[in-house]
């Protein structure tokens, strides 16, 4: 998709001046590009069309920087058609309760452990999952894992087959326990059923929750739509969850789903960890659409999962030469927990496409933390003292090789060289530890 796009947008950012077939030729790419991301034919042709008549009222044709201008009326119109601005969950309520719904594997119950790890850090919230998948023995399990991650108390009700009881009594227990917020997670078909309609519907009379969300996973295209609409017209939920908007998936769906049930899209799930959640932004998704990379929610993310305090002592030890692999390691950990490479990868601009082949795992490190580990404290402080047979030790004790290790002893000193000469905020030591 973005390719095509960058070329088309690319054709126009260049030019001085543009003619009247340059700007409905990059419609008609910026139409293909829309319908790739699979967004439904008919708003992508009135999306272009809209965008023509601006262009048009704000002279483009004769503006100083065209192309400028015309990425900004695709931008901004973009953004406008997913809905303008973020928009947060309803908080209201003691406790206040959070119905989940969706098909089977959409991502319920990985996004109710998500929000609430999210309310409980960013909002001091005291949530409490809420099991009332019943058919399958193990769904219930899942929400237990999920809840032992990050700490947060699971009520569940083996054996009971009701869920609407289960949902009441684990409102019930809340209250008791003095939590919150109560976050239901329920079941869901593989595609929409009359059965499961009803139940849903069922549970939502009976609790009344203050938010009710709708999951979807992104990557399901035009049948997203669909399924949305149908949940729609029987729960008429407060927002959609996009989920699986991990590295390369666009996001078309998310502007077909916004204009088909007229809802907003509150947050979108980016991979499997519980940190993988972002609030959506319009403008940064319509960003993404565009191929111009999420950069903001990348610095965004780094800010928050980085330490501030570590930071603040690597960049001392940087100043006076003293970063050593153990700093290095911290570092690289830091990085982990911001959650997989390939997620931060494709959010950076250009960087998607040119490591679309590049098979990045979150095992990436895992030689690099293995020489680490085998080496003494004062190999780690002062790399210098590693020399020939130490390096054949470190290479046995790791499990890897002495080329290995030279080549991390290598990739290090030019990280710390860098490091040193650009000591600006720990964003750039950490985007220059990341390329390390
Ligand atoms: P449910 O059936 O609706 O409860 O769906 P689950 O929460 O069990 O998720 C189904 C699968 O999708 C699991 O393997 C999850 O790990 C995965 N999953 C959920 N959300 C995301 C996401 O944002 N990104 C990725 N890559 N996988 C996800
Ligand atoms: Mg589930």
């Amino acid at each position: 998709l973005s390719e095509k796009l960058d070329k088309a947008l690319h054709v126009l950012k260049g030019h001085g001046s543009i003619s009247e077939v340059n700007v409905a030729e990059t419609l008609k790419e910026v139409r293909r590009a829309l319908l790739d991301a699979d967004v439904n034919f008919k708003i992508a042709k009135e999306f272009t069309n809209t965008v023509k008549e601006k262009a048009m009222g704000q002279n483009v044709l004769t503006s100083l920087q065209p192309g400028q201008l015309m990425v900004k009326l695709v931008k901004d119109e973009l953004t406008q058609l997913m809905g303008g601005d973020a928009e947060g969950i309803n908080l209201s309520g003691d406790p206040t309760v959070i119905l989940m719904s969706g098909l089977q594997g959409s991502g319920k119950t990985t996004f109710s452990g998500k929000l609430a790890n999210y309310l409980k850090t960013k909002k001091t919230k005291r949530p409490l999952l809420v099991a009332c998948d019943v058919y399958r023995p193990a769904a219930v399990d899942q929400l237990h894992v999920v809840g032992g991650q990050i700490g947060v108390e699971v009520y569940s009700d083996k054996g009971n087959t009701d869920p609407v009881a289960i949902a009441k009594a684990g409102i019930a227990h809340a209250k008791a326990k003095g939590l919150n917020v109560v976050i239901i997670d329920t079941a869901g078909r593989l595609a929409v059923d009359e059965a499961m309609m009803a139940e849903i519907s069922n549970i939502h009379k009976a609790i009344q929750p203050q938010e009710t969300l709708f999951v979807v996973d992104a990557m399901t295209g035009q049948d997203a739509v669909n399924t949305a609409k149908s949940f729609n017209d029987i729960l008429n939920f407060d927002g959609v969850i996009l989920t699986k908007l991990d590295g390369d998936t666009r996001g078309g769906a998310a502007i077909s789903i916004k204009s088909v049930v007229n809802k907003p899209i509150k947050f979108i799930g980016t991979g499997e960890k519980m940190e993988a959640i972002d609030v959506f932004y319009p403008s940064r998704m319509a960003d993404r659409i565009l191929g111009m990379g999420d950069v903001v929610s990348l610095v965004e993310r780094a800010q928050e999962q980085y330490d501030e305090v570590e930071a603040r002592k690597i960049q001392k030890k940087i100043a006076k030469n003293q970063f050593g692999f153990d700093d290095f390691l911290k570092q690289i950990q830091q990085i982990k927990k911001m959650g997989n490479m390939k997620d931060l990868i494709g959010m950076i601009p250009g960087a998607g496409k040119m490591m679309k082949d590049v098979d990045i795992d979150d095992d990436a490190f895992m030689g690099i933390e293995a020489i680490i580990h085998s080496m003494t404290p004062e190999e780690r402080s002062n790399p210098t003292v590693i020399n020939a047979s130490r390096k054949k030790r470190i290479g046995k004790g790791s499990g890897t090789s002495v080329q290995e290790v030279n080549q991390l002893l290598k990739q290090f000193n030019q990280m710390s060289k860098m490091m040193k000469m650009m000591q600006g905020g720990k964003g750039k030591a950490m985007m220059q530890a990341m390329k390390g």
